[in-house]
C-alpha cells in the first residue's frame, strides 16, 4: 500500500486515478477536504476496495502514526498543502500551520513508523515530497531555467512555506537517514483543477460571459505541465529516484499568461463558439499581484537522463484536452463554485 496526503485534491487526485488505473496496490488517501479537497474527483473509484480514504489533518501525528502502523505503507507521497498564492497573500497563517507545521508532524510520524521497520521494509521506505519551482523565486527574461542547484529565493508566503517544507524533509534525510526523495515541479494544468486557477479560472468564466482577469501586463512567464505527466514523473521517481535527491519536473513549456489566455479563447471560440465575436473580447487587465514573480522556468534534464521520464503532452495537446474535460464535466464545476469558493470570488474581487 502506498499513503498518499491531500490526494482529493487536483495533483493528488489525478495520481490516485492515475495510480490505480495502472496497479493493483492500494491507497489510503489521508485529506482534511479543505476547501480545496473534492471527494467528487474521485467518484469514479466508489465501491473500489483499492482506495481507503481517510479525513484527517496532517497536523495530527497521533493519528498519521496509528494509521502507518495499521496499514503499513512502503511509501508516502505527501501533496497536502495549502497551494493557491492569492490566497497566502490575503491569509499566511494556514500556509505556515499546513505546509510547514503540517509537514513537520507527517515527517515525525513517518520517522517513528520508519525506525520500527526492519530488513527490506525499511530498506524499501520511501518519503516522496511534492513540492514547486517557486521555491526557486524569479528569473529574468535571459536567465538560466532553474536547476537543483539553482539557490531557494522564495517570494510569496505560499513559495516559503513550500521552501520551509522542503528543507525539513532534506534535514530528516541528512540527520536521521529518512528515505526520502523531493519534486519540484512547474504550474500543472488539467481535469479537477479548482476553478480559482489561471486555466480552470478563465475557461470557467469565459464560458459563464464574465471578465478574464489577466494580472498587469499578462506578461509573467510561466512553465507548465499537463498533469498527468506529472503523475507519471511522480511515480518514476518514486521507483528509481536517488534517496535524497530533488528532480525539478516541467514540461520545457514557457508560456506568457496572455498567451496562455489567448489560446484558451480560441480553443473556446472553435470548441463552443459564442454568438458574436469571441471570447477574447472578454479579456481585462487588473492591478498586478503584491511581488508577482516574472519568470519561472524549469531545466528537467536531471529526470530526464536519470531517469528516462519525459512528457508526453505538448501544451497544445493538453491544453485542448483541458478544455474538452471542462466542456464535458459541467456538474463538477458548478459543485466546486458554490460555497467556499463564492466566498473567495467575493473577497478577491471586492475592491474591483
Ligand atoms: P490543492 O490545493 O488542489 O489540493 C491540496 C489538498 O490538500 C486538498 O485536497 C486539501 O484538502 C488537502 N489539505 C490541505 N491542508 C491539509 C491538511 N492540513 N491536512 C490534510 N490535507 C490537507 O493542491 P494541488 O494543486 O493539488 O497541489 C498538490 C501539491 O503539489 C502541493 O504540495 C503543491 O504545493 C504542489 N504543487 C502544485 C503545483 C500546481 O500547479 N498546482 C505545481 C507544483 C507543485
Amino acid at each position: 500500500m502506498i499513503f498518499v496526503t491531500g490526494g482529493a485534491g487536483f495533483i493528488g487526485a489525478n495520481f490516485v486515478l492515475d495510480w490505480l488505473a495502472q496497479s493493483d496496490e492500494s491507497v489510503l488517501n489521508y485529506d482534511k477536504l479543505t476547501y480545496a479537497g473534492n471527494l467528487n474527483n474521485l467518484a469514479s473509484l466508489n465501491n473500489d476496495a483499492r482506495h481507503v480514504f481517510v479525513k484527517g489533518d496532517i497536523n495530527d501525528s497521533a493519528h498519521l502514526c496509528g494509521l502507518f502502523f495499521e496499514y503499513q505503507p512502503r511509501a508516502i507521497i505527501h501533496f497536502a498543502a495549502e497551494s493557491h498564492v492569492d490566497r497566502s497573500i490575503v491569509g499566511p497563517a494556514a500556509f505556515v500551520t499546513t505546509n510547514v507545521n503540517g509537514t513537520f508532524s507527517l515527517l515525525e510520524a513517518a520517522r517513528t513508523y520508519w525506525q520500527s521497520l526492519e530488513g527490506e521494509d525499511k530498506e524499501n521506505f520511501r518519503f516522496l515530497h511534492i513540492s514547486t519551482d517557486e521555491v526557486y523565486g524569479t528569473l529574468a527574461a535571459d536567465d538560466a531555467a532553474f536547476s537543483e542547484t539553482t539557490a531557494y529565493a522564495p517570494n510569496s508566503p505560499y513559495s516559503a512555506t513550500k521552501a520551509a517544507s522542503d528543507h525539513l524533509v532534506r534535514a530528516y534525510h541528512h540527520t536521521y537517514g529518512l528515505p526520502v526523495l523531493t519534486t519540484n515541479c512547474s504550474n500543472n494544468y488539467g481535469p479537477y483543477h479548482f476553478p480559482e486557477k489561471l486555466i480552470p479560472l478563465m475557461i470557467t468564466n469565459a464560458r459563464a460571459g464574465k471578465d478574464l482577469p489577466v494580472y498587469g501586463d499578462g506578461l509573467q512567464v510561466r512553465d507548465w505541465l499537463y498533469v498527468k505527466d506529472h503523475c507519471s514523473a511522480i511515480r518514476r521517481v518514486l521507483e528509481a529516484g536517488r534517496l535524497g535527491e530533488t528532480y525539478n519536473v516541467g514540461g520545457w513549456n514557457e508560456q506568457t499568461n496572455l498567451s496562455v489566455v489567448h489560446t484558451l479563447c480560441e480553443l473556446l471560440d472553435e470548441l463552443q463558439p459564442k454568438a458574436q465575436g469571441s471570447y477574447k473580447d472578454q479579456i481585462k487587465h487588473i492591478t498586478d499581484r503584491p511581488g508577482h514573480d516574472r519568470r519561472y522556468a524549469i531545466d528537467a534534464r536531471k529526470i530526464e537522463k536519470e531517469l528516462g521520464w519525459k512528457p508526453q503532452e505538448t501544451f497544445t495537446t493538453g491544453l485542448r484536452k483541458t478544455v474538452e474535460w471542462y466542456l464535458a464535466n459541467d456538474e463538477w464545476t458548478k459543485q466546486v463554485q458554490s460555497g467556499e469558493y463564492l466566498k473567495w470570488v467575493a473577497l478577491q474581487y471586492e475592491d474591483e
